[in-house]
C-alpha cells in the first residue's frame, strides 16, 4: 500500500464544530403507533452510538411482533379516513410537515450526523433541504394524482410497509413516506438499527403537524423487524431500499402473494471520463460521485472508467484532489469524509480493500490523521484493477474508487454495462451528441452527464437489474403507491 502526505502546502483550518447544545434529544424514545410515542410491549431498548465517538446518543425501543401488529391496525384502521380526507387537504398536512423539517433543519442535520457519522456539510446541505423537498413536492402531486398516472383514475393501495437503510435516512424515509401518504396511504416506516433517530424526530414533527393518528407509523427495530413486516398480514406493499440480497430475500418471501413491492437495492455504477472531458471538473464530479457521504451511496461511482489517453493525467489530478480531502468530526463543518456508520460496516470495507490487493489491485490511500475513537476509513484509489477483481465488481459501500480504462466509446459501454447492477452512471464528456448516444446505450436507471450524484424530488430515480425495480421521485414516484383503477 504507498500513502501519500496531503499536499505540498499544508493548510490548516481552525476547528469549525457546530454547535448541539440547541438539540432536543430524548434519552429514550418509543415506538410512534396511532400518533403516540408508547414503549415497546416487551420493554426492549437498544442504544444508539455515535460512530465518531462510539458514545451513545439515547435509547430507542425495538418493536416486537406486538408492536407490529399494534402499528398495522393502527395504519389499517386510519387509512380509510386518510384516503377520505380531500386531496386539497391531505397536501396541507404534508407541506405543513416540509416547513417543519425546515424550521428543524439545524436541528435534524446535527441528529442525521451525530447519529450516522455523515458530514454535517452534507446532512446540513442536501439531506434535510432534500428531504423538505420531497414534502413540497409530493403535497403538490396529492390533488392532481390523475395527472401523474396519464389521465386515469386511481386509488390508493391501502397500508405500506417501507424500510430504509443507514445511509441516508430521513431523505429516505421522506422519498418513501412524502408518495405514499400523498396518494392516501396509510405507512409503516422501519428505520434502519444504526439510524432510528432521524425518523423519530419526524414522528414528533408529523405530532406537530397534526396528522392523523395511524396515517405515519414509525417502527424502530433490527432486521428481524424488517423481515416480520415483509411477512405481516395486512400490508399491502412493500417499499425496499438496502443491499440486494435483503432485496432478493424479500422478493421470495412475496413471491406468490399480492403484496406489492418495489426495491431499490445496491450499485456499482460506472463514471466513465472521455478524453474529451473537462478534466479538472470530472475529478470533482469523481470526488464527489465516491467521496460524498464516505462512498455509502448506493448509486456511488465506485467504478471509473477513464480512457486510455488521459489515464495517467486523471489519476494524477484525482490522487492530488484526494490529497485534500480532509478526513475527521462529521460536526466540524470544514469534514469531507466522516464517520463509517458502524464498526460491522468498516469491517465490510476492511474485507473488500484486503481482497483487492491480494488481487494484486494497486492501493494508494491518503495518509491523514484519523480520530482515536470511532470508525474510519481514509479515502482510498484503486489503480491496475482488472474486472473480474471483487473490487471492480461487488458493492463496497465505501470511500474506495477502483479505476478501469478504456479505449473506445464501444468498450466503455460493454464495460460499464459488464455488472449485475444498474443504477446509475456519469459520464464526463465535451460532445453532447456522444453523451445522449452512450447514455442511451447504458443500462443504468440514472445517468448523469459532467455531474454525479445531483438528486431532485422531480427526478425519478431506480435501478435496471439487481440494482431493483420501481422509481422514487417525481410523478413516476406515484406510480408504486397507487392502483389504477380505469
Ligand atoms: P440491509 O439491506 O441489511 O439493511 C437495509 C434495511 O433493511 C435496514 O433497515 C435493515 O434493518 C433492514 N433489514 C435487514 N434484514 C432484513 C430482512 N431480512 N428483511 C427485511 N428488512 C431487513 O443493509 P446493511 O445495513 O446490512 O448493509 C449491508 C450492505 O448493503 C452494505 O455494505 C451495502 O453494500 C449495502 N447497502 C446498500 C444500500 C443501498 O442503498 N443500496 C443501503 C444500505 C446498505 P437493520 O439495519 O435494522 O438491520
Amino acid at each position: 500500500m504507498s500513502t501519500q502526505t496531503r499536499t505540498s502546502i499544508v493548510w490548516d483550518y481552525a476547528p469549525a464544530p457546530e454547535a448541539t447544545d440547541h438539540v432536543r434529544l430524548r434519552e429514550r424514545y418509543g415506538l410512534f403507533v396511532a400518533g403516540e410515542f408508547r414503549q415497546p410491549a416487551d420493554g426492549r431498548y437498544v442504544p444508539t452510538t455515535n460512530p465518531a465517538t462510539e458514545q451513545p446518543i439515547a435509547e430507542v425501543a425495538v418493536a416486537g411482533p406486538r408492536d407490529l401488529e399494534a402499528a398495522v391496525r393502527a395504519a389499517r384502521e386510519a387509512q380509510p379516513g386518510w384516503a377520505a380526507v380531500p386531496a386539497r387537504e391531505r397536501a396541507k398536512y404534508l407541506f405543513r410537515i416540509a416547513r417543519l423539517i425546515q424550521e428543524r433543519a439545524r436541528e435534524l442535520a446535527v441528529v442525521e450526523t451525530m447519529d450516522g457519522g455523515k458530514p454535517l456539510r452534507e446532512s446540513r446541505d442536501v439531506d434535510i433541504p432534500l428531504a423538505a423537498a420531497h414534502f413540497f413536492h409530493y403535497a403538490g402531486w396529492a390533488d392532481k394524482l390523475r395527472y401523474g398516472v396519464n389521465a386515469r383514475e386511481t386509488r390508493p393501495l391501502g397500508v405500506v410497509g417501507q424500510i430504509v437503510p443507514w445511509n441516508f435516512p430521513l431523505l429516505m424515509a421522506a422519498w418513501k413516506l412524502a408518495p405514499a401518504l400523498a396518494c392516501g396511504n396509510t405507512a409503516l416506516l422501519k428505520p434502519a438499527e444504526t439510524t432510528p433517530l432521524s425518523a423519530l424526530l419526524l414522528a414528533e414533527i408529523a405530532q406537530e403537524a397534526e396528522l392523523p393518528p395511524g396515517v405515519m407509523n414509525i417502527l424502530p427495530g433490527d432486521g428481524a423487524l424488517g423481515a416480520a413486516l415483509v411477512r405481516a398480514p395486512g400490508i399491502d406493499k412493500i417499499a425496499f431500499t438496502g443491499s440486494t440480497a435483503v432485496g432478493r430475500d424479500i422478493q421470495a418471501a412475496l413471491a406468490g402473494r399480492a403484496t406489492r413491492l418495489t426495491l431499490e437495492l445496491g450499485g456499482k455504477s460506472a463514471n466513465i471520463v472521455f478524453e474529451d472531458a473537462a478534466l479538472d471538473q470530472a475529478v470533482e464530479g469523481i470526488v464527489n460521485g465516491i467521496f460524498f457521504n464516505q462512498g455509502h451511496v448506493c448509486c456511488a461511482g465506485s467504478r471509473l472508467l477513464i480512457q486510455e489517453s488521459v489515464l495517467e493525467e486523471v489519476v494524477g489530478k484525482l490522487w492530488r484532489r484526494m490529497g485534500q480531502l480532509r478526513v475527521g468530526d462529521p460536526l466540524d463543518k470544514n469534514t469531507d469524509v466522516g464517520a463509517i456508520n458502524s464498526a460491522e460496516q468498516l469491517r465490510r470495507i476492511e474485507a473488500l480493500v484486503a481482497a483487492g490487493e491480494q488481487e494484486g489491485a494497486t492501493r494508494r490511500t491518503i495518509a491523514c490523521e484519523l480520530p482515536e475513537r470511532g470508525y474510519w476509513f481514509a479515502p482510498t484509489l484503486f489503480t491496475d484493477v482488472s474486472p473480474v477483481h471483487r473490487v471492480a465488481k461487488e458493492e463496497i459501500f465505501g470511500p474506495v474508487v477502483s479505476v478501469l480504462s478504456f479505449r473506445t466509446q464501444a468498450e466503455a459501454i460493454e464495460k460499464a454495462n459488464n455488472s449485475p447492477y444498474g443504477l446509475a452512471a456519469g459520464i464526463w464528456t465535451d460532445k453532447g451528441a456522444k453523451a445522449f448516444e452512450v447514455a442511451s446505450a447504458l443500462k443504468a436507471g440514472v445517468v448523469w452527464q459532467n455531474t454525479y450524484n445531483h438528486f431532485d424530488p422531480t427526478a425519478a430515480f431506480g435501478g435496471y437489474k439487481e440494482s431493483g425495480f420501481g422509481r422514487e421521485g417525481g410523478p413516476a414516484g406515484l406510480r408504486p403507491y397507487l392502483e389504477v383503477v380505469r
